[in-house]
């Protein structure tokens, strides 16, 4: 049996219960498939401040050093002020350069868009997260976005091998360098650069704006948006929307030493504790997680437990139409890896 030693991050609001399910379905899945897991579970946030009087414990900036691997929930970010934001901050410290984030529709469920199969790959280091922000004079505050060609290029790169890897035809470069000219000038220079090695992917620009108004028109004319962080983190969650919503898109952070897998969503404190939250998106990023440390087997098995339960749409969550708790919609996954029926 072979043992993975991944640090876990439960998070808060929904986190600790979107986490648990889906621990509870990757051990399953394990010991079908010869896998074991040994979670190093960490605090962060203002539960990790409340006992060690840190936002991110020595000990989990250790652990994730250690084990180069990291599945986390979400952990809430104070809005207008209070402490930088823990997923930006491990996303800088470990140079976690690309966020990659699959939208999909799941088998069954019924949304307003069918077989959307889009990928996003945003940048996640630079932008206007560099947190860069004073207070000219009262009253005037100016926030700086910091633009790199390393950075761009290193995004573009990101996103066209992964377009070469795996047969997808098209990438668009979404920006705003009409306006910012020098900033989204600059990553556009480099996405152009970068596709000139991609014959095979053919390249577009778009202005994020009109990125938005075509994506709800019709998305199918997109297949690999790459961005920047911040228009990358908006067109998530609007792409989110064709799927299901925010409970069910997945997301990587990758970078060349580590990876951390966590939801698309945020902590969603409006539904947190009540036993609502839908772990798809958390379980989907185990998915991910599971091909990254080459486990194939046990990702797909849980893929097809998780595709089963929405086939037959009888145990579903309340944001996507259903009834059933967290806890619930995750033994159906359960159940479902136990007695798998054929698609
Ligand atoms: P959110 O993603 O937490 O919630 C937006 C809406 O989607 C809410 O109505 C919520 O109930 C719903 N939703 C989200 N996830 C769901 C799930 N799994 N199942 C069912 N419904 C779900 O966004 P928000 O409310 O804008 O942010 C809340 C907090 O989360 C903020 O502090 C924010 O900074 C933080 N946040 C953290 C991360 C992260 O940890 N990576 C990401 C985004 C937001």
């Amino acid at each position: 049996m072979k043992t993975h030693k991944i640090t876990l991050i439960p998070g808060d609001g929904i986190g600790p219960e979107v986490s648990s399910a889906v621990v509870s379905i990757l051990e399953a899945a394990g010991a079908a498939t010869g896998v074991r897991f040994e979670w190093h579970r960490h605090l962060a946030g203002a539960e990790a401040f409340e006992k060690t009087r840190e936002y991110i414990p020595k000990e989990l900036y250790e652990s994730i050093e250690e084990n180069r691997v990291a599945l986390k929930g979400p952990v809430t970010t104070p809005v207008g002020g209070g402490f930088a934001s823990i997923n930006v901050t491990l996303r800088k410290k470990f140079e976690l350069f690309a966020n990659f984030r699959p939208v999909k529709n799941l088998p069954g469920l019924k949304t307003k868009y069918p077989d959307v199969d889009l990928i996003i790959v945003r940048e996640n280091m630079e932008d206007l997260y560099a947190g860069l922000e004073h207070e000219v004079v009262p009253g005037v505050v100016q926030a700086l976005k910091v633009i790199t060609s390393k950075g761009s290029t290193r995004i573009a790169k990101f996103a066209f091998d992964y377009a070469r890897k795996h047969g997808r035809k098209k990438v668009h470069a979404i920006h705003k360098a009409n306006i910012m000219k020098l900033s989204d000038g600059l990553f556009l220079r480099c996405c152009r650069d970068v596709s000139l090695g991609f014959p095979e992917v053919s390249y577009h620009e778009h202005i994020v704006d009109n990125a938005c108004m075509q994506l709800v028109m019709n998305p199918y004319q997109y297949d690999v948006l790459l961005t920047e962080n911040l228009y990358g983190d908006i067109l998530s969650d609007l792409c989110s929307a064709f799927v299901g919503g925010l409970g069910l898109v997945p997301g990587a952070n990758l970078g060349t030493e580590c990876a951390i897998f966590e939801a698309v969503h945020g902590s969603a404190p409006d539904i947190a504790g009540k036993d609502m939250a839908n772990p798809t998106a958390l379980l989907q990023s185990a998915v991910l997680m599971l091909h990254h440390i080459n486990e194939p087997e046990t990702a797909e098995r849980v893929q097809a437990g998780l595709e089963q339960v929405y086939r037959e749409g009888k145990v579903l969550t309340k944001d996507v139409g259903g009834t059933s708790g967290t806890k619930a919609f995750a033994d159906a996954v359960l159940k479902a890896m136990e007695a798998p029926v054929a698609a």
